[in-house]
């Protein structure tokens, strides 16, 4: 794989087939994990759902315990601390996999995520050898305290406070933390406090037995009921000061950076659960008989699950790309001389965009997807009976938590622009000769008639609808752009379709090149559907900025540009879908 990709290139760079990891290359390792992972939800939680929900006693803990002895918490933590050390992109796997596991999918990933990794990133050695084997093996359970009662969003702001103790060698604190998930019964708070009158936040080690704890009655939620939320109270609770995590005011860094990681896992895990969802849809609809037939005849299904698939594999194809993105750039830095888990968080970071953009994609596929799977369904989608029930209710978490995506959406302009000031990304440039093109006569030249040519030529435009509108957006809304959120908004939901169509066009390239055309047709096909769709999306959003900044003769010339750069060849979408959805009622399960 290529190690020379950074992260936000996608908007001004060409990337090749050839430099993207493709889910169709899982190794035999890889695939054995992914095994594992699926024969324990099927083994433990699937056929235990009702339990999970109804939170019995103990039971949470004891599958987490379960996961641990077979290895599933540590997957990605390094063999010294008991863990497999296994790599950026078959953590990602893995995540996938068990994202299909409802509340259990949370409470494992709130555990191996956010509850594990501000240590084993952040620790020092100590902190590490202490509390990483144990987290690992599943000895101690793990959570994440950041949001408070008024402050979510803007987790910076919060009021919990750490003072340090008359004989230095305590710090006592003091507030309340809300919406912890694994709250009820874990061991271990990662806990973000200000100490003192300090600006930022600081982070602290916390465990249980410390004392001054209490926790609330669970919450009662809209879904993943299985999953325990509470809030948590720290009242005098005495943390030794060698619990501080890393540096005084250093909690808000860290909490942005695990984010940065809990986005893309959050995504792998919505594209695992919109997998199965879409595997029952299927099985459903070839049982379900009206009219004399199964309801998987009609066509008005058969889009449905046609544009679930190919939603998905769209995402999956971004989610592969950005994690061996990442991976590599892991491997670059360590190489460089970088000590392990700072080159972890850094690979991470500089891939912060894309992480951001998946995590808005793949949450948005996970919605469409069960309420597809609902409607699919009919009046059995409705009952607490069937499957869809719960798959509806417990995707929905999934846009609110890990920075809600009104928040990542602002995030992913924010981020390219900051990168491009600090002159990592050259975003001007590009920009500029978008602009200059604008003004020239347009080429009549078209592309050549190999495969994907025209495919590619679509993605170099939508490229051109971005800079364009971007460039313009902050060129003219300048010092106010960060307050133009509607703004922000469409140039994020334009940056989204373009990574997400030009990760499946590079996958399904790379894969036809692998396979052939005719093995792949159901790929190409709904490569084609997205792309499609994307041209529409991307010019829809851009239309919106450019009528809310530009005006007169400079509006229309922009709009015309516009129309130019998302134009694509008449394409029959419902012929394309058909093709995907017989594949998908033959082999009655999601089969991509
Ligand atoms: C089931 C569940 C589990 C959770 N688990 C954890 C956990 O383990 N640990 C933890 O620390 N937290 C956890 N959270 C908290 C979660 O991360 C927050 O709920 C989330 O960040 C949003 O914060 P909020 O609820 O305060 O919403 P708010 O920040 O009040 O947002 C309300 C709305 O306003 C929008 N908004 C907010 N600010 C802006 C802005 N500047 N511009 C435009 N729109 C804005 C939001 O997008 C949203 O639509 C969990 C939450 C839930 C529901």
């Amino acid at each position: 794989m290529s190690t020379s990709t950074k992260g936000g290139e996608f908007l001004i760079k060409e990337t090749e087939a050839k430099d993207i990891f493709i889910p169709e290359e899982w190794n035999e390792e890889q695939q054995l994990i992914a095994g594992t992972c699926h024969d324990f939800l099927a083994q433990n939680v699937w056929n235990n759902l009702d339990r999970i929900d109804s939170q019995e006693e103990g039971f949470m803990p004891g599958l987490l315990d379960k996961a641990g002895e077979l290895g599933l918490l540590g997957i990605s933590v390094p063999e010294e601390y008991g863990g497999f050390g296994k790599d950026f992109t078959t953590s990602m796997l893995a995540t996938e996999i068990l994202g299909a596991g409802h509340s259990f999918a949370v409470a494992i990933s709130a555990h191996t995520g956010i509850g594990t990794l501000p240590i084993l990133y952040y620790g020092n050695a100590e902190q590490k050898a202490k509390y990483i084997p144990k987290l690992a093996s599943g000895e101690w359970k793990a959570c994440y305290c950041l949001t408070e009662p008024g402050s979510g969003s803007d987790a910076n702001s919060g009021k919990t406070k750490a003072v340090l103790s008359a004989d230095g060698k305590h710090y006592i604190l003091n507030g309340q933390k809300m919406w912890i998930t694994n709250g009820g019964f874990a061991d271990i708070f990662t806990v973000f406090a200000k100490i003192d009158d300090d600006t930022n936040l600081s982070a602290f080690i916390v465990e249980k037995t410390f004392g001054g704890i209490s926790l609330n009655p669970e919450e009662h939620k809209m879904g993943i009921k299985g999953s325990s939320t509470r809030q948590v109270f720290f009242n005098e609770c005495k943390v030794p000061v060698e619990n501080l995590l890393s540096e005084r005011q250093n909690g808000f860094k860290i909490a942005v950076n695990i984010l940065n990681l809990g986005r893309i896992k959050l995504a792998g895990a919505a594209i695992g659960g919109s997998k199965v969802t879409v595997t029952k849809a299927v099985e459903y609809a070839n049982e379900r008989n009206q009219f004399g037939r199964p309801i998987s005849k009609y066509g008005a299904i058969r889009y449905k699950l046609a544009e679930q698939a190919t939603r998905i594999y769209a995402s999956e194809s971004a989610i592969y790309r950005a994690s061996q993105n990442i991976e590599d750039a892991i491997k670059a830095l360590i190489a460089g001389g970088m000590d392990e888990a700072k080159a972890k968080l850094k690979g991470v970071e500089q891939f912060a965009v894309e992480a951001a953009i998946l995590k808005v994609h793949g949450s948005e596929v996970l919605d469409y997807v069960v309420d597809e799977g609902v409607q699919i369904y009919g009046g059995m989608g409705y009952s607490a009976e069937a499957p869809m029930d719960r798959a509806y209710r417990d995707a929905r978490i999934n846009r609110i938590f890990e920075g809600t995506n009104e928040i990542n959406r602002m995030l992913i302009m924010d981020m390219m622009l900051k990168r491009a000031m600090k002159g990592e990304l050259d975003l001007m440039g590009p920009a500029q000769k978008v602009a200059a093109e604008l003004m020239s006569i347009p080429s009549m030249e078209s592309p050549d008639d190999a495969l994907f040519s025209k495919e590619k030529s679509y993605i170099s435009n939508f490229k051109k609808a971005i800079l364009m509108v971007a460039g313009a957006a902050v060129q003219k809304l300048m010092q106010t752009l960060a307050k133009e959120q509607e703004v922000l908004m469409s140039i994020a939901d334009m940056m989204i379709e373009l990574y997400v169509a030009e990760s499946v066009l590079l996958r399904v390239e790379k894969l036809t090149g692998m396979k052939g055309e005719e093995a792949c047709k159901e790929q190409i096909a709904m490569m084609r559907i997205y792309l499609n769709d994307a041209s529409d999306n991307i010019h829809k959003s851009g239309k919106e900025s450019i009528n809310y900044f530009a005006s007169g003769d400079e509006q229309r010339m922009m709009l015309t540009g516009l129309k130019r750069f998302t134009k694509v060849d008449a394409f029959n979408s419902v012929e394309a879908r058909r093709t995907v959805a017989a594949k998908l009622i033959t082999e009655n399960k999601y089969c991509f």
